[in-house]
């Protein structure tokens, strides 16, 4: 017998941490590598963030908390809700984790019978199929278009739907696309769910921070606030201020489903990081002023990449609402050769060619559901980032 789990053996790694693993061993090997496929931003975390976990540590606050999140956490919680998304929760509607990637977990594992289904929208960040199968759940991929932005239409919503359907993901910004959705988009996937009182919605607005020119975010529950008592509104400090490895994610919900996702949390892993939460504390109670500066910087970043790119033979790359992500089209490049003779039958060759030739490490398409694309990730200097897309010039010009 298999020593792998039926569930586990549904389960692929995430396709985003092998390419940075094989760019960091290209590196080792002592090649020049552009590493542009983590998700990560290249920003310190905020020293006054730094200081309230310092002091923590010397008040003592080294033992277990609440499993889903202590009272001071989630007082700070219930305040960004309402700050800036106009949505009201109490304490007992809010489930602290270590990441945004165990909350979303954690409300699959709380609700999911097999043969449930969750939809989808690609392309999706790669963790939601693989979560949703881990649960037990079924993953029903829908499409959101290039011409769409990449966004969800709603009669294409209306038609994945089934009695089965249990969860709806919305993610926006988006991971990888960049996409957001307007008030407007919102609204017109509202007007299907009203239809459909089964389905449950969750949105993951961990890049809420990272929109840019005028662009007026907005979160669903808050243009539809009649979905509010089905809507799991998923979001994290681990992008907004440069937190990635200190672990926490949060969501607020309705009462009962939250209650559930506590249940999961106290018999597997019990609280986040009791440090990590007071930085949290201090990341959303703190001065907010820098989150604007940084989200300046990264569009400059995005214009950049968009310019350079569509400036590259056979590539053709939209321009974004947020995150730091771009999706370009190789539609152009499918069919043509490189000069050692490999032909580029579909964006995981052209990714493998590419940093073969050139040493740029970006994440084909297929594995967020939609091809013949490509992810860049922008999340470091305007330096890095000009030697990266120059080097994708070269490549395609050098395809016959
Ligand atoms: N949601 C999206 C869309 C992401 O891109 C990521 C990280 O890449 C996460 C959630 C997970 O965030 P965390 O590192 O807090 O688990």
């Amino acid at each position: 017998s298999s020593l792998q789990s039926a569930s586990l053996a549904r389960v692929k790694p995430s396709a985003t941490l092998a390419v940075t693993a094989q760019a960091r061993e290209l590196k080792r090997q002592g090649r020049d590598v552009i590493g542009l496929g983590a998700g990560e931003p290249d920003f310190d975390t905020p020293d006054n963030i730094k200081a309230a976990a310092i002091e923590a540590i010397k008040r003592g606050e080294t033992k277990y908390t609440d499993a889903d999140g202590m009272p001071e956490l989630k007082a700070a919680i219930v305040a960004k809700f309402a700050r800036e998304n106009s949505l009201t929760y109490e304490t007992n509607q809010i489930h602290v984790a270590s990441g945004g990637k165990p909350v979303i977990y954690n409300a699959f594992v709380a609700t999911l019978n097999p043969g449930d289904e969750v939809i989808v929208p690609a392309p999706y960040w790669v963790s939601y199929p693989d979560m949703v199968l881990l649960a037990g759940g079924e993953p029903v991929t829908v499409i959101g278009e290039e011409a769409d932005g990449f966004k969800l239409r709603p009669e294409v919503l209306d038609a994945a739907i089934t009695p089965r359907t249990k969860w709806l993901i919305l993610n926006s910004p988006s991971n990888p696309t960049g996409a957001a959705y307007t008030r407007a988009e919102l609204e017109a996937l509202a007007e299907v769910l009203r239809k459909h009182p089964q389905v449950w919605i969750l949105t993951d607005d961990m890049y809420e921070h990272l929109v840019y020119g005028d662009f007026d975010y907005v979160t669903i529950a808050q243009v539809a606030p009649d979905l509010y008592d089905r809507t799991l509104t998923c979001n994290g400090v681990s992008k907004a201020y440069a937190m990635t490895g200190w672990r926490i994610g949060y969501a607020g919900g309705p009462k009962p489903l939250i209650d559930l996702m506590r249940k999961v949390a106290s018999q597997t892993t019990s609280n986040p990081s009791s440090i990590s939460q007071w930085a949290a504390v201090e990341a959303l109670n703190g001065p907010q002023d820098f989150l604007a500066e940084r989200a300046a910087a990264f569009e400059k970043r995005r214009d950049l990449v968009v310019s350079m790119l569509n400036q590259a033979d056979g590539i053709r790359c939209p321009k974004p609402e947020g995150a730091f992500y771009v999706y370009p089209s190789i539609e152009q490049l499918i069919g043509k050769t490189t000069p050692s003779g490999a032909v580029i039958d579909n964006d995981e060759t052209f990714t493998a060619e590419l940093l073969n030739a050139e040493g740029v490490a970006v994440v084909q398409g297929a594995a967020f559901g939609l091809s013949p694309y490509f992810r860049i990730s922008y999340a470091t200097s305007e330096d890095v980032l000009e030697e990266g897309c120059r080097r994708i010039q070269r490549f395609c010009a050098s395809l016959k």
